[in-house]
């Protein structure tokens, strides 16, 4: 009896320890699939724990040096990710695009533009309700909040205009680094007064006098007359990517290596092996992220200006941004995902979660794309040849989250100046707001740069924008992370609605699985069943 009792006790105690061991080893093995997510997350929180607690809780003020000193590791970790970006652009895109036939390609090519366009479009029109409805600019006296920076002049047709001169950039060597853009120089007033001048000497200037009668001005008139600035256009190259245009060169080089069928196949082979070293280097970048978020974090939050006084004047302001970009973020964009897929959009969150958190750290979603790419591909399995095509694209001209933020910031600006918009700006705004987004460069603040444009086309003061820059490094962020996950939504949902068409065509990437280099370093798997 009592070896009975005995045994059935040391049968209830392995039978405690086989549980506690499979828990644990439950819990190890969700570590270890998840280890990256972990150590990426607990990086962040740590940067702005560590940021918080010594900028609140001591009273160490750091100069710019400092920070910049601070940050290097930071900035090392995102100039790594830099450096992969043009390669990669150029050799996903040119695989991409050649892995795909004809009809294949216009097919995927016509689903993401439909997709980009009415996400965008969303973004915009969910932006306008929003500060239509909280009005966060009236009633508030636009002196009170503190201007910080400075405004350029852009002439919306001229924007518009370059945006499609860098879609065919005339050397594409250069357009590595260089991109066109028309600035508005303002012209000084003794040049503005001699061509005046010159205008009245030739004769040219004629004035309607009060009876009606013409006469020509004088100097006196000339001066009073005489608007206070005066701008002329001069085009030129300045030091950036041209990234739009080494997407349109790729995308067309690629379909071009794919008809040419036997004569094609070195390139593709080459450009198929030249991809996939790089995403090695990714793969190895991508294990660095945690200690360079760890220190971009840190760097900006002790670098930061007044945060109390900036939420004063401005909170109901990036409330209103943040509002909307959450809206979009949690119930637009998955809700578009479950009806397009029937798939968690929950799970699929978790498996791009790496990307989203380095796009919150980067705040440039071109940077973010080695990540996104990786994620989406080693986390959620969607296939290569959809996330090589629509990632690169994507990350170039689909920005929900700019559009969003530059519709709630132009209105913005109009009810601070008490600007009445008619439904004529409102549409002008929306246009021009998705326009802004797809001209915007996947890099910091360049949604602040093109939002020029929307006010512009309505005639508002551009020099108003000084009045929201002060808190654009953190609104920068977080729409930088929508603008990643709509890009990653769409390959989701495109890589579904595919699966039919990529069925018949062979994988030009399946030659680095079949060694099973590629797939020795996934780092996590998601099953995204609804
Ligand atoms: N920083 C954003 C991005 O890279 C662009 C913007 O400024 O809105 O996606």
């Amino acid at each position: 009896m009592a070896e009975k009792e005995a045994l059935a006790l040391d049968g209830m105690e392995s039978g405690k320890k086989n549980n506690e061991s499979s828990k644990l080893s439950c819990c190890s093995k969700f570590c270890r699939g998840n280890l990256l997510i972990i150590l990426l997350l607990t990086s962040l929180l740590l940067g702005v724990l560590v940021g918080f607690i010594i900028k609140l809780g001591t009273n160490m003020e750091f100069t710019d040096k400092e920070i910049a000193y601070i940050s290097f590791p930071g900035t090392l970790f995102l100039n790594s990710l830099k450096m992969v970006i043009i390669p990669l652009i150029v050799s996903s895109l040119i695989v991409g695009m050649a892995s795909l036939d004809k009809q294949a390609s216009g097919k995927l090519g016509l689903k993401a533009v439909a997709y980009y366009f009415s996400t965008t479009l969303l973004a915009v029109i969910l932006g306008i309700v929003l500060v239509m409805s909280i009005q966060p600019g009236k009633g508030r006296d636009k002196s009170e909040i503190k201007r910080d920076g400075s405004s350029q002049q852009v002439n919306t047709v001229d924007a518009i205009l370059d945006l499609l001169r860098n879609m065919v950039p005339p050397n594409i060597v250069a357009a590595c680094f260089e991109t066109y853009k028309t600035r508005e120089v303002e012209i000084p007033p003794n040049e503005m007064m001699s061509m005046m001048t010159t205008t009245m000497a030739t004769g040219g200037t004629m004035m309607m006098t009060g009876d009606g009668s013409t006469a020509i001005m004088n100097d006196t008139m000339m001066t009073t007359m005489m608007p206070k600035k005066m701008y002329r256009s001069v085009g030129g190259f300045e030091s950036k990517t041209n990234v739009l245009g080494l997407v349109v060169f790729s995308c067309f080089f690629g379909a071009i290596i794919g008809r040419m069928g036997k004569q094609g196949e070195p390139l593709k082979i080459f450009f198929n092996a030249f991809m996939e070293a790089i995403m090695h280097l990714v793969g190895i970048i991508i294990w660095c992220s945690p200690i360079g978020i760890f220190f971009l974090i840190l760097g900006k939050i002790l670098g930061m200006d007044d945060w109390e006084e900036t939420f004063q004047q401005i909170g109901m302001y990036s409330l209103t941004v943040m509002v909307g970009l959450g809206i979009h973020a949690f119930v637009v964009l998955p809700l578009i995902y479950v009806i397009f897929t029937r798939k968690n959009p929950i799970t699929y969150l978790m498996g791009v979660s790496p990307a989203l958190m380095t796009a919150f750290a980067t705040a440039s979603s071109s940077a973010t794309l080695p990540i996104t790419l990786r994620s989406l591909e080693e986390n959620l399995r969607i296939d290569r040849r959809v996330t090589r095509f629509v990632l690169p694209i994507g990350a170039t001209i689909n920005m929900d989250g700019t559009a969003l933020y530059e519709a709630v910031a132009a209105i913005f600006i109009a009810q601070v100046n008490d600007f009445n918009l008619d439904v004529k700006d409102v549409i002008t705004i929306s246009i021009t707001a998705t326009l802004a987004s797809v001209g915007a460069a996947g890099v910091p603040q360049a949604g602040l740069v093109t939002m020029v444009i929307v006010l512009n086309a309505v005639g508002l003061p551009v020099d108003d924008i000084t009045l929201i820059i002060v808190i654009d490094w953190f609104l920068d962020r977080c729409r930088t992370t929508i603008n990643v996950w709509g890009d990653s939504i769409g390959a989701g949902i495109i890589y579904e609605r595919s699966k039919a068409d990529l069925e018949h065509l062979p994988d030009p990437f399946d030659i680095s699985d079949k060694n099973g280099f590629y797939g020795a370093e996934n780092y996590g798997d998601y099953d995204t069943k609804l």
